[in-house]
């Protein structure tokens, strides 16, 4: 392929990732640098995508998909910064200052965002009209796209800050959320769990009781998705998931919570509408996919 390359970023708590290429089948390399303070970490990717663009002789755009809260929107004098973040040093840290030539195209979006736009163009929702992507692990992250762009308002979606209504069996425990307590995160995240048992879900047994728990709030938040956006697909991923058999039992709480008033939503239906990722890096994939116009 003789076109010049794209570069995708993905910024997390720890680590930044570095793709350069032409889309998910065609990555020409890939980097990982620790995530320090904002100056610093700037900079060293501001290095890296300079030495790509010489290599290459030049880079076509740069997408980023970053950890929040972000402005997203282009007409503020912030756009592409950090706004308010408990992360130290970080607040005000501008995302543009990675590009080698300030005049390159850059779009930048939320982790989730951008894996829901990986999911949509190229993986598990291909086309589809409504798409959310959830991540249940260290903490819960949501994505919309709808009709293939990623849906921002005042700011990006916060699904895993949504109330869910308790379990009968769940009501003593307080939950971890540091705003709300027992917002979705508060109560269904690989932190609440931990909390409750000191283990993981994959390592309690599928028996145990807190599996039914967390399906059951993962399904009302599934079938509130539904309702809202009229989502076509769910994706939902992240270290959770790997319990065996709780996206089964996730598909089984939503038909519930729907009670029947939704077409196609009964068990069989589900299994193709509420599914797992096909990326496992669907975040870095999905700042290639910001940095590409949909036809490329
Ligand atoms: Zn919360």
């Amino acid at each position: 392929m003789s076109a010049l390359p794209y570069a995708g970023i993905e910024a997390g708590g720890t680590k930044c990732l570095l793709a350069i290429g032409h889309g998910h089948d065609s990555i020409l390399e890939r980097h990982r640098l620790p995530t320090g303070d904002a100056d610093a970490t700037l900079a060293a990717l501001r290095r890296q995508l300079y030495a790509a663009h010489t290599r290459y002789g030049g880079l076509r755009g740069v997408g980023v998909a970053a950890f929040g809260p972000l402005q997203l929107d282009r007409q503020s004098a912030d756009f592409g910064r950090v706004l308010a973040t408990p992360k130290p040093h970080w607040r005000g840290a501008d995302w543009r200052q990675v590009l080698p030539d300030p005049a390159m195209p850059f779009a930048i979006d939320t982790d989730v965002n951008a894996a829901a736009l990986a999911e949509h163009r190229w993986g598990a929702g291909k086309g589809v009209a409504s798409l959310v992507y959830l991540t249940v692990g260290t903490g819960i992250g949501g994505g919309i796209v709808i009709d293939g762009k990623p849906l921002h308002g005042a700011l990006h979606p916060e699904i895993g800050h949504l109330r869910v209504q308790r379990h009968l069996q769940d009501g003593e425990f307080k939950g971890v959320c540091p705003f709300h307590n027992d917002c979705l995160e508060g109560l269904a995240s690989g932190p609440a769990i931990q909390a409750r048992t000191g283990q993981s879900l994959s390592d309690l047994a599928a028996s145990h009781p807190l599996q039914a728990i967390v399906a059951d709030y993962l399904g009302q938040v599934c079938a509130q998705l539904l309702l809202t956006l009229a989502a076509n697909r769910i994706v939902i991923g992240g270290g959770v998931l790997q319990a065996s058999g709780l996206i089964d039992a996730i598909r089984q709480r939503c038909t519930h919570w729907i009670g029947g008033y939704l077409p196609a939503c009964d068990g069989d239906a589900l299994s193709s509408r509420i599914v797992m990722p096909r990326f496992a890096d669907a975040g870095l994939i999905g700042a290639l996919a910001l940095a590409m116009p949909a036809s490329d």
